[in-house]
């Protein structure tokens, strides 16, 4: 420094509190099972221990970082523990972490492919890459009519789908109505309430999604789909979007997507697919049959952020026809006119999605496809599924529990018999414990119990003293209740 005074890191300091970081990092994870997995502070306990102001100096980094662990931790719930059996995993690796502090450091921001042409470029190949690996249609590939582009999440991808649709829809019509409050969608009544959001937010309204009966499986009614849109049609509506999901977030039903497919090109419908978290499953050959159909998809999305060991956020969103999509998203303005765009030789993931900057979200995906290679993935992936279904095995075996819904891949549903009371109280006693956190779910109207296999390093361990914690807590619910009085509901 010549004197002049500066308040930055310097790089040997960044290079020695770095090291400090990644020790901090691995020691976490090495140390993740001595944490409660769900946390157990009250509301406002980390607000208050932050305090309320800035600091009128800069503090040390060690303190910052003692902080962290001090005041941090206790209100982490650990979805990187193998405990972590809630909602759906997020789960992440060490490739992926530092991919992400690589691009963190490279600190790019890639809303045209001029503004850094390797953001976009290895964006564009990763998706190729990872179209091949799933078995998606040849359209999807950017060398075809489409591409795939990475979005924060699966919500932001259905909303582009959306809009993408609408834009088709227009185009379509000579007339080229706007949004006059007649478009409609459908989904299951089991589809993720982001296509509802979406509904609103593009201003198509949240009453205009129709949702449609599920078979017993809780995978949508096919037929039903097709008598609903000729009602609507009948009606002077305009049918529009369908999204089919891979696996539900309440059960991991799976939509006919073929079916609806068929239907859906009959009609003149966009078909969205919404494989969030079981898309993943596909990469293993033996679980293709997932993706019997998705060659009538005009767009799919998966989120590799939630079962591809890349941490959040890497949701992967591809479109058959690209034109519609950027058609809808693009906008020029004079402070971003470039020969690169102007040249039309270039994809500008400005187009691709809802804001105009973008991270380098590619370079993590990059580094976990390379590091662990279709080997890696595989073995993971049907690690997890092999788990799960021995879960489901001593689920049948044992007389007090039984599923509720068919458990395909790494999610399993099931309930103890007897009232919801009891399993609730189930869920809670489990939860408060510490080792493990898993939730629940209302299927049929009745309270069951989700667990998911999905946390990078669950192995068989973590699983078997899942379902023995299960069973004890049950037998002590059980023994605690009144003699003689009647399971009910
Ligand atoms: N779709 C499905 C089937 C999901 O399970 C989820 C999350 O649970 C989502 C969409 C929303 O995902 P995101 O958080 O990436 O928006």
């Amino acid at each position: 420094m010549t004197g002049k005074k500066s308040y930055h890191m310097s790089p040997e300091e960044f290079r020695r509190h770095g090291r400090e970081v990644i020790d901090w990092i691995a020691d976490y994870h090495e140390n993740v099972e001595r944490h409660p997995v769900l946390s157990r502070v009250e509301p406002g306990e980390i607000g208050d221990s932050v305090g309320t102001k800035v600091p009128a100096r800069g503090e040390a980094f060690t303190e910052i970082l003692q902080d962290a662990t001090e005041r941090i931790l206790p209100g982490i719930t650990h979805w990187q523990s193998p405990g972590f059996h809630a909602y759906f995993p997020s789960n992440s690796s060490g490739p992926a972490i530092l991919g992400e502090l690589l691009a963190a450091g490279l600190g790019v921001q890639g809303m045209l492919w001029s503004t850094s042409p390797a953001c976009t470029e290895v964006e564009t190949r990763v998706l190729d890459m990872l179209a091949d690996l799933l078995g998606l249609p040849e359209a999807y590939r950017s060398t075809g009519s489409g591409g795939g582009v990475i979005q924060d999440s699966a919500s932001s991808a259905v909303l582009c789908a959306l809009i993408a649709a609408r834009e088709r829809d227009s185009r379509l019509r000579t007339n080229r109505q706007g949004c006059d409050g007649s478009h409609v969608a459908y989904c299951s009544t089991q589809a993720h309430s982001s296509l509802e959001k979406a509904m609103g937010i593009a201003g198509l309204g949240r009453a205009n999604l129709r949702q449609i009966a599920v078979d017993d499986q809780f995978a949508l009614d096919a037929a039903a789909l097709a008598a609903q849109i000729k009602a609507d049609k009948a009606a002077g509506l305009r049918p529009m979007f369908a999204c089919a999901t891979l696996g539900t977030t309440s059960s991991n039903a799976i939509d006919p997507i073929a079916a609806m497919g068929r239907i859906c090109r009959e009609e003149g419908l966009w078909l969205h697919v919404d494989a969030a978290m079981s898309g993943t499953a596909a990469i293993c050959p033996e679980y293709r049959h997932l993706h019997e159909g998705v060659e009538y998809a005009d767009s799919y999305c998966f989120n590799p952020h939630k079962w591809m060991f890349t941490n959040f956020d890497c949701s992967c969103f591809w479109v058959a026809d690209r034109t519609a999509l950027i058609g809808a998203l693009s906008i020029l303005p004079e402070y971003l006119v470039n020969d690169a765009t102007t040249s039309g030789a270039v994809f500008d993931y400005r187009d691709w999605q809802l804001p105009l900057g973008r991270r380098f979200r590619a370079l993590k995906l990059w580094f976990v496809l390379r590091y662990y290679g279709v080997e890696g993935l595989r073995h993971h992936v049907r690690r997890h599924i092999e788990l799960a279904q021995r879960l489901v095995g001593w689920i049948e075996a044992d007389r007090h529990f039984e599923m509720v819904a068919p458990a395909p891949f790494n999610l399993v549903c099931f309930r103890h018999r007897g009232s919801d009371e009891l399993n609730e109280r189930i869920m809670r006693e489990l939860n408060t414990g510490g080792e493990i956190f898993l939730t629940h779910t209302r299927l049929n109207d009745r309270f069951a119990l989700r667990l998911c296999v999905g946390q990078s390093h669950t192995e068989a361990e973590h699983v078997e003293k899942a379902w023995k914690l299960i069973v004890r807590a049950a037998k002590r619910l059980r023994d605690r209740q009144p003699r003689g009085r009647p399971p009910g509901r």
